[in-house]
């Protein structure tokens, strides 16, 4: 799960990071009124969307930038521009996102900007801190044309951030007197903070020094861990829903464990294990799966049938394949429900089924005698192969 830019700043409030004020606007009349109460002559607008490179960004309206930094009597008019407005950035694709909230906060004179992030290197098993003196772009660039400036720090998950590790990257960063101590100590905390969270990663782009000294945390990219989500009710709270992949918001509402993809093969399958193997199936034989989709081995009929209309709703879809292999999921269960979704919602694209394991006659007969008009397939080899077939052909 993502959060906005504006709650994100309520949590490094809790867990003192420092970050310029700002006030979150859903008109231009509430951002005015923002920055009157933030005082100053300049502030800075942001859209809040779940997405970077905003100050980079074009609105289709024309405008250009989604970071803007006013005089404070200008920020109705730069407000009206994007609110309402839908913004395209490197990270939106090209249908953009619509901007239903603005952020405006205390301008800043930065003096330098760096890059800050801890996340989980899930091959070192442990959470590792990346930073970086080239901060405020984009660090996948950094990373290809001068990997030497991007700092990398592991921390044991049970020993914890250790004051060495600190002033490594103190120093790494070029960070002394005062400024040193005022980066440890944000670092440390915004370590509590990914830690106590459950986040999976937490990125500022950039981090500042600004020429009053200060050292701040001027934007902020989140990311939660979605299985430890039942831990942080006030982090649920922030999730917004409109921000999310409809197919996926759809999904989680039946509990199914459903990723958008951008290919044309629809799969349902249980087990995560083998819902990869069918995409890499899938792949292997020259197609492209559109979802991921593990129905889990305890599956209800309503759920399965759901799962079945969230595929068929995806314009993007040309073919279903089902793949079954029932230990403790029942394929009498999987039948029924494919069969009541085809029932209310139509069967418009071929659909290839593999089905073996637990009371796997019943299910064949279910689907036999719904008329339904299905592709069986023998095992998953096959099954992908007909699937990618049916649309090549
Ligand atoms: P994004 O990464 O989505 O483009 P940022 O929050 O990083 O958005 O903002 C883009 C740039 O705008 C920053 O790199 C920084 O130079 C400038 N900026 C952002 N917030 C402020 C602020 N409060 N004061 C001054 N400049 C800012
Ligand atoms: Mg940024």
């Amino acid at each position: 799960m993502n959060i906005h830019e504006y709650q994100a700043k309520i949590l490094f409030d809790q867990f003192s990071v420092p970050s310029p004020r700002g006030m979150v606007a859903d008109t231009s009349e509430e951002a005015a009124a923002a920055a009157v109460e933030l005082g100053g002559d300049r502030v800075v607008v942001k859209s809040q969307i779940h997405a970077g490179g905003r100050g980079k960004g074009t609105f289709k309206n024309g405008f250009q930038g989604g970071v803007h930094l006013v005089a404070s009597g200008e920020v109705a008019g730069i407000a009206d521009r994007m609110i309402g407005e839908i913004l395209v950035t490197k990270q939106t694709g090209e249908e953009g996102r619509l901007v239903r909230k603005v952020m405006v906060g205390e301008a800043v004179d930065i003096s330098h900007e760096y890059y800050l992030a801890i996340l989980m290197d899930r091959s070192a098993c442990c959470p590792v801190i990346v930073a970086s003196t080239e901060g405020g772009m984009d660090i996948e660039e950094v990373a290809e044309k001068d990997p030497g400036k991007i700092l990398r720090e592991h921390v044991h998950p049970l020993v914890g951030l250790q004051p060495y590790e600190v002033r490594k990257l103190t120093t790494g960063l070029g960070f002394t007197g005062d400024e040193a101590k005022q980066f440890g100590k944000l670092l440390g905390n915004l370590f509590r903070l990914f830690l106590e969270c459950d986040c999976s990663m937490v990125e500022i782009n950039p981090l500042v020094r600004t020429t009053d000294g200060r050292v701040l945390a001027l934007d902020a990219k989140f990311n939660f861990d979605d299985n430890a989500l039942y831990r942080h009710p006030e982090i649920v709270e922030f999730r917004d829903t409109e921000e999310e992949d409809p197919r996926e918001v759809e999904a989680s509402r039946h509990s199914l464990n459903y990723i958008g993809l951008d290919g044309n093969i629809a799969c349902l399958v249980n087990g995560a294990g083998l819902a990869m193997a069918t995409m890499d199936l899938i792949k292997h034989h020259g197609g492209e799966p559109a979802n991921f989709l593990d129905v889990g081995g305890g599956a209800s009929q309503e759920q399965v049938a759901a799962a079945f209309k969230i595929i068929l709703s995806d314009e993007a879809v040309k073919a279903i394949l089902v793949n079954i292999f029932g230990g403790i999921m029942d394929c009498d269960v999987i039948a029924h429900g494919v069969v009541a979704a085809c029932e209310e919602v139509g069967l418009p694209i071929p659909l290839v089924i593999r089905l073996e394991g637990n009371n796997v006659a019943a299910g064949k007969a279910t689907l036999v005698a719904s008329g339904l008009n299905i592709i069986t397939a023998d095992n998953l080899a096959d099954a992908a192969e007909k699937a990618v077939a049916v649309i090549t052909d």
